[in-house]
């Protein structure tokens, strides 16, 4: 029931169309009994500011923000937290005293999801296939989190270089370094977690993948594909079959939502809450 005192929170991306967003909160909600709504904006390029300034205006709890924005609603914050400074993108905004406060979920949410499948991440040495905006995020977490060794690739090498050097400047070590796919499929050694963060595999291309070397998932114990559209991608595919681990991106979209949720509303989100709103997420997916 909408009514007077119902609190909004929406999505500010472009396009939003496809978002799967709405689904968790207003489950969230639903579940919860909080009088929530979330609803998407589709903000048109260059708008990005008086989308903040109209969100505060209206007096909008708080929002997510997805592609092509989290880098750019940054300038338009109150205040930053230290993480999504770090990784220099912000996907959830928060009301605070005088504007919003920009955090990043999806890092802590690719963190959290990976706990609940039982993936570690200190100790381990890990293999970052991409560098592109979320690799780079995900090269902080892993080194935040103290993985062993963080090898790098990229079809332009270049970005992955550039990461590698950036992320060892924040973190003042040498646990990142750029590697080419074929180095990889060369490693001597094994036992590596992988996370796949191209776009490579996504539905319609569900046959395509960023390394086909059967030798190079021989090296790796457990593959995490940050896709979640088809639910099982060539890489897992590859992965399984080579007799790894292998998941999907989706409890990460499930968790960031959820952090950004709990940060909304100041609340935790209990173990069987958020199983419940993974079964539909998946119903979601199928339906689409
Ligand atoms: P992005 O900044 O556009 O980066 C795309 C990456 O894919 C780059 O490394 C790019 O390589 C690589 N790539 C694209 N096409 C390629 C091709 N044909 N061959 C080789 N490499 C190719 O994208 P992003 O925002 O980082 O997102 C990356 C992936 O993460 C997407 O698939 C997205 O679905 C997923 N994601 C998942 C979640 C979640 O909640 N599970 C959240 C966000 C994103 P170049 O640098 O050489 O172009």
């Amino acid at each position: 029931m909408i009514d007077g005192k119902t609190r909004t929170c929406g999505l500010i991306g472009n396009p939003v169309e496809h978002t799967l967003s709405p689904v968790i909160h207003n489950t969230l909600s639903e579940k919860l009994a909080q009088n929530l709504v979330y609803v998407p904006f589709h903000v048109k390029e260059g708008m990005v500011e008086d989308a903040v300034k109209g969100a505060r205006a209206l007096n909008i709890l708080g929002c997510n923000v997805t592609v092509p924005y989290k880098s750019e609603v940054i300038p338009f914050l109150k205040e930053l937290d230290p993480l999504a400074e770090k990784i220099g993108a912000v996907n959830t905004l928060v009301s605070v005293e005088g504007g919003y406060k920009g955090y990043n979920t999806d890092m802590p949410g690719l963190l959290r999801a990976m706990e609940s499948d039982g993936v570690q991440i200190t100790g381990e040495k890990v293999i970052i296939l991409g560098a592109g905006g979320v690799a780079r995020a995900v090269a902080v977490l892993l080194a935040q989190q103290k993985a062993e060794q963080i090898l790098i690739t990229n079809r332009t090498l270049q970005k992955a270089e550039q990461i590698a050097q950036e992320v060892n400047g924040l973190f003042q070590s040498k646990t990142v370094s750029a590697v080419t796919l074929e180095e990889l499929c060369g490693l001597k050694d094994e036992g590596y977690l992988a996370i796949q963060a191209t776009s490579v595999g996504l539905h319609p291309h569900d046959d395509e993948v960023i390394i086909g070397q059967d030798a190079f998932y021989h090296k790796i114990h457990t593959a995490y594909d940050l896709i979640f559209n088809p639910g099982e991608t060539k890489f897992m595919k590859l992965a399984a079959k080579a007799g790894a681990k292998a998941y999907n991106g989706l409890k990460m979209l499930l968790y960031q939502g959820i952090i950004a949720y709990e940060l909304w509303n100041d609340m935790a989100v209990s173990d069987e809450i958020a199983a419940e709103i993974y079964e539909r997420l998946k119903k979601a997916l199928k339906d689409e």
